[in-house]
């Protein structure tokens, strides 16, 4: 028996298909199939007399087959108003499995225990995540495996469930804004990051100490403390919107939500410099970030939701089974992007209110590039180029880079 876990955000999603504004069946991704659903396709579907032009094989790689996509990177086996033609001929079970579970993750951490999530590259995934104050509620099944159970020597630590506890009760402390309590966890696990991976009983006590220091407000003092600059976000945005156009002129077929995104920064541009490279903009990007109006808007938008931020984060850690790997890495990540979701969403505010599909969007677009496996080293490149652009490395340390980035963001909060 394995148990799984999945939150409700999850069990809630349903694919929306035809209404879907990014369907993932044309937006130029590799779909692969395996050997038993590309031999159905082949030999039993009622569509078998074209399946043997639609399908390549890949012998050099783990995948058994992919689709051809057509011109413009859609799957050939879609209507034109956006329907499965494998759905509506041969029926939902006999869809491929790549197709079938999109965008639903099971990740195994270790052998008896699977968590269930979704994706962000799908904007409805975004949308059951985010705009659910309850989505982060787990629930628990029992399932049996068939076969032999798969071997995986993973265990989690034992310090598992408080140091997860501790990353959650600061996001949620009550009266703190998500800038506090972000950088609350930055220097939390910084102050814990020696006893990663420790046995030892210590790392409990440690735990606990940091958390007397939490309540005790300390963390929220220096952030309090520190000097704020728009000059380090407009920076920052700066180097991301470098990534990202490097990133789009490479892969020129794919990423139209990114694409039509950075569009939209575009129309905020005087004529003459509609056509420069976005990134080369800094203090055209300082001005925008620092426009009160769109800052007021950001700020009454978010307060409608005030979950949006805090399962964003917490969805993260799943994501990235924190504390698996590095600690910090973790409040990077999270740091990082928050910085560069809320600087396009200030973007967007410059003469209007922000609206629920602009929060799709702005966090849409960027995870769907991260299913290109170029996009993994996104914000290791980022931080390289932030840190060079301001010297930060040298004077802090490579790893205070991100908390020096969120207490810029003071004055705006
Ligand atoms: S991106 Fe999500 S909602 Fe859109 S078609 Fe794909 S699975 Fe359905």
């Amino acid at each position: 028996m394995r148990q799984l876990l999945f939150p409700k955000y999850y069990r809630d999603f349903k694919c929306i298909g035809p209404a879907c504004e990014d369907n993932c069946c044309t937006t130029n991704y590799e779909i692969t199939i395996n050997k038993e659903d590309y031999q159905f396709m082949l030999y039993k579907s009622k569509l078998k007399d074209e399946a043997k032009n639609i399908f390549e094989r890949t012998p050099d790689r783990e995948t058994y087959a992919r689709f051809k996509l057509d011109e413009k990177g859609h799957c050939p086996l879609i209507t034109h108003d956006g329907w499965c033609r494998v759905y509506i001929e041969d029926g939902e079970d006999h869809l491929p499995h790549v197709c079938k579970t999109y965008p639903r993750i099971a990740d195994p951490r270790g052998t008896t225990l699977v968590d269930m999530s979704l994706t962000l590259g799908c904007p409805e995934a975004v949308r059951k995540l985010c705009f659910d104050p309850d989505a982060l509620t787990f629930y628990e099944r029992k399932e049996r495996v068939k076969g032999k159970m798969p071997k995986n020597t993973y265990k989690r630590p034992a310090y598992f469930k408080t140091i997860r506890e501790l990353v959650r009760d600061i996001l949620y402390i009550s009266d703190a804004s998500f800038e506090e309590s972000l950088y609350t966890v930055g220097v939390a696990l910084s102050s814990l990051s020696s006893y990663e991976n420790s046995e030892s009983k210590d790392v409990f006590e440690a735990i606990a100490q940091v958390r007397d220091q939490v309540a005790q407000g300390y963390p929220r003092m220096m952030f309090q403390q520190q000097a704020s600059s728009f000059m380090h976000q407009s920076v920052f945005l700066s180097c991301c919107m470098e990534r990202i156009e490097i990133f789009l002129v490479h892969y020129p077929d794919s990423n139209r939500r990114l694409r039509h995104l950075f569009g939209e920064f575009r129309k905020l541009l005087p004529e003459e410099l509609r056509t420069e490279p976005l990134h080369k903009l800094s203090s055209l990007w300082l001005d925008k970030l620092s426009n009160p109006q769109a800052l007021k808007r950001y700020h009454s938008y978010i307060k409608k939701h005030p979950q949006l931020w805090n399962n964003y984060a917490l969805w993260q850690a799943n994501d990235m089974d924190f504390p698996k790997s590095v600690w910090q890495v973790y409040s990077t990540r999270v740091i990082f992007l928050y910085v560069y979701f809320r600087c396009c969403l200030i973007l967007l505010a410059q003469d209007r209110e922000l609206t629920d599909d602009d929060f799709v969007l702005v966090v849409q677009s960027l995870h769907t590039a991260f299913h290109n496996q170029n996009m993994v080293v996104f914000m290791k490149q980022v931080q390289f180029g932030f840190d060079h652009c301001l010297d930060l490395a040298t004077t802090t340390g490579f790893s205070l880079t991100p908390l020096i980035l969120l207490q810029t963001m003071k004055s705006s909060v």
